[in-house]
């Protein structure tokens, strides 16, 4: 893009360290994002929504859940969603939470899978409906199979900065789960700022707490909310942490459950608008994005959350 569109701003880049590079983007909205959303959306749709995706330049794109789909039903015939976009180039990961799922995305050809526990012991108990000690073992069991199986898996660690009950989630506890996960064999760590309330000195003290411990920065990515409209500054400190993959989602969809807030996921419209602006490379076609979360707002029956797509949809 030689320019911000429509106004023709110059690119510059603020973080001359980053100059040149690229970022990779993990487009979480037709999971994490529908997963949050009230609508639920059948599974045309939903193969529909990754193929646009791909087609406007996401390289990893989750594409749903082996939950259990009287417990998730927005997530329900994600086999039948696997299946039906297997014949992308792209990643398209899923989410497995134990070995019942496992087996199931296996059995519909999935070799990129991604475990979800949480840094808290509230947010455990009250969304993944067990300990941390016993989700860690669900998980674990989860690894264990797919190291045998040669399958790639990512790491989410939720409520990394604070959770709604315990308030500040202590960097110790985010480290002990991260190095425990090491430990299993998860190489990549996604970390998440579930309610969307870090700021940007947050970020940088876990991301060192974590390569203090000897993780290496590029095995981390962030997962942003911008509940309070902070995911962007998140991101570019980040960025400055040397951090280089970014969680975001499609027109912001994925309402945050546990704050009053119409703003869930960090919008990709948002942040490629950002990272296109500072001379880093996405990948990203913006008009292919945009129009895309225009259209998914629609079968959501709301209207775009991102402030770009609201921008340039206009
Ligand atoms: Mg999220």
């Amino acid at each position: 893009m030689a320019g911000i569109r429509g106004l023709g701003l110059p690119v510059v880049d603020p973080l001359p360290k980053v100059s040149g590079d690229s970022v990779e983007i993990w487009e979480v909205s037709p999971r994490d994002g529908l997963q949050a959303e009230s609508r639920t959306l059948d599974v045309d749709t939903r193969v529909a929504l990754i193929e646009r995706l791909a087609a406007a330049g996401a390289s990893v794109i989750e594409a749903g859940s082996f939950v259990r789909a009287d417990r998730v039903p927005q997530m329900a015939g994600s086999d039948e969603v696997l299946r039906r976009v297997a014949h992308l180039p792209q990643r398209t990961p899923v989410l497995v939470p134990n070995v019942r799922g496992y087996d199931l995305a296996r059995a519909a050809g999935a070799d990129d899978i991604a475990v979800f526990l949480s840094a808290t012991e509230s947010f455990s108990q009250e969304n993944l409906g067990a300990s941390r000690e016993r989700m860690e073992q669900h998980a674990a069991a989860v690894v264990t199979r797919a190291a045998e199986d040669g399958v790639r898996v990512r790491g989410y660690l939720s409520m990394v900065f604070a959770d709604p009950w315990e308030g500040a989630t202590p960097v110790a506890d985010v480290v002990g789960l991260a190095t425990r996960m090491r430990g299993w064999g998860v190489r990549e760590l996604s970390l998440g700022d579930t309610i969307g309330v870090a700021t940007p000195g947050q970020v940088r003290t876990v991301v060192r707490a974590l390569t203090d411990a000897g993780i290496p920065v590029s095995d981390l990515a962030l997962h942003m909310h911008d509940t309070y409209g902070m995911a962007a500054v998140n991101v570019y400190a980040g960025l400055d942490e040397g951090v280089r993959v970014f969680d975001a989602a499609a027109g912001g969809v994925g309402g945050c459950p546990f704050a009053k807030s119409a703003t869930g996921n960090l919008s990709t419209d948002d942040l490629v608008w950002m990272l296109e602006g500072i001379g880093i490379r996405t990948g990203i076609d913006l008009d292919a994005l945009v129009e895309t979360s225009a259209w998914l707002a629609h079968e959501l029956g709301k209207n775009p959350m991102s402030r770009v797509a609201t921008a340039l949809t206009r």
